[in-house]
């Protein structure tokens, strides 16, 4: 069989080896309800507890303001739709215009009764903290007194992978008397996340992003604001119903402390990696831009050719066997660029011809050769064509 060279890591990871070993148990033999007061369900309650506590040192949290959800569409819609008193609250949410969709959607639902803000950002896709502090600014005449405020802007872009500056996005969203929630499921076991240091309320993380299980997260609720989103059982304190993914936590947990031990070192190998890449393209004199901001997560690259169609690359990649991600797609007549590169005001010759590679610590050299060699080939065939 052909060497797969996976590139797609910000689409999802492969599993760590010791959070499937550290799974296994509560798949086959651990299987008791955790809810259940016998012995048997007390070591499935043990292991969430002991997840819970291993997550919140990850991001110096504290267990308590941990709770498990099924992923990063969960938490951000439990976060957006659930925060503030009563359902019959005036809110005001303020966001950004980049966005994934677990937010815009989240937000787009609830803009019949509520008034959503969506901030620009600038060309490499930064959000500005006076343009999130004049949004939240009602001249201090608040509506009603019933009206809450929030502020949702995500941590690091999963498109062009730029970070944003989230403590001062923070700071500018409290100085207003908002709450500020950060989508944090590209950068959790990343980068360094300190919950503290960031000032955020709240914070969306989901597993398979970094090397953990599917269909398992976890939000952050820093002062435990937030009311259930589902009605059901007394799980989670009561405030997420329904029976844990024992397996799933604990796998999660276990990816979560493996990554953050080898962080320095897994920033440092994707740093190079990408350098390598660039470096490669530059060499073979092909007309790009790197989009993103110069502080992005380590290892994603969108990168725009120009006149290229990312699509066909894709698919050509594809046949290489190189697996990586588009940042146009074709529906049957146009080409549709992304809400994310329309936003940073890219330049539709070279926004049609956009592919986004997200390498993963598994990712060699070799790897970032073949990608490089690979685009070349398929740009200059195309162009003989
Ligand atoms: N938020 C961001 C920034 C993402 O990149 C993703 C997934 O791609 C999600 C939320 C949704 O996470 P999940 O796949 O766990 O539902």
């Amino acid at each position: 069989m052909r060497h797969l060279i996976y590139a797609d890591n910000a689409a999802t990871t492969k599993l760590d080896i010791d959070a499937f070993e550290a799974m296994k148990p509560y798949l086959l033999e651990e299987y008791g309800n955790p809810s259940q007061p016998y012995l048997f369900g007390k070591k499935a309650q043990r292991a969430i507890m002991e997840a819970r506590k291993t997550i919140a040192e990850c991001i110096n949290a504290e267990p308590g303001q941990i709770f498990f959800t099924s992923g990063g569409t969960e938490s951000d819609n439990w976060a957006i739709k659930c925060y503030g008193g009563s359902p019959g609250d005036v809110r005001v949410i303020v966001t950004s215009a980049i966005e994934h969709h677990a937010v815009l959607n989240a937000c787009k639902n609830l803009d019949k009764l509520h008034s959503i803000v969506y901030l620009p950002v600038d060309k490499s896709g930064v959000v500005s903290s006076e343009d999130l502090q004049k949004s939240l600014d009602w001249h201090g005449k608040p509506i009603c007194t019933c009206m809450t405020f929030f502020s949702s802007v995500m941590l690091a872009n999963n498109e062009i992978g730029t970070i944003q500056p989230i403590k001062e996005l923070a700071t500018a969203a409290h100085s207003m008397g908002a709450c500020f929630h950060t989508d944090a499921v590209q950068a959790v076991g990343h980068i360094t996340i300190d919950v503290k240091e960031l000032g955020v309320d709240l914070l969306s993380a989901s597993a398979h992003k970094f090397n953990g299980p599917k269909g398992v997260g976890f939000l952050y609720d820093r002062g435990r604001n937030l009311y259930p989103h589902n009605d059901g059982g007394s799980q989670e304190e009561g405030r997420r119903a329904g029976t844990e993914n024992v397996a799933g936590i604990v796998g999660m947990a276990v990816a979560l402390k493996n990554n953050t031990v080898k962080l320095n070192e897994n920033m440092a190998h994707l740093s190079s990696l990408e350098d390598r890449l660039v470096t490669q393209l530059r060499n073979y004199n092909l007309d790009f831009i790197r989009n993103g901001s110069e502080n992005h997560l380590p290892g994603l690259l969108s990168l725009s050719f120009k006149g290229a169609d990312g699509e066909m690359l894709l698919h050509r990649l594809d046949l290489m066997g190189i697996c990586v991600s588009t940042g146009a797609a074709c529906d049957t007549k146009t080409t549709q660029v992304s809400h994310v590169l329309k936003a940073i005001g890219l330049n539709e010759e070279y926004a049609k011809g956009t592919i986004r590679i997200s390498l993963g610590k598994n990712n060699t050299i070799e790897d970032c050769d073949a990608i490089a060699d690979g685009i070349m080939k398929i740009l200059t065939a195309a162009k003989k064509v």
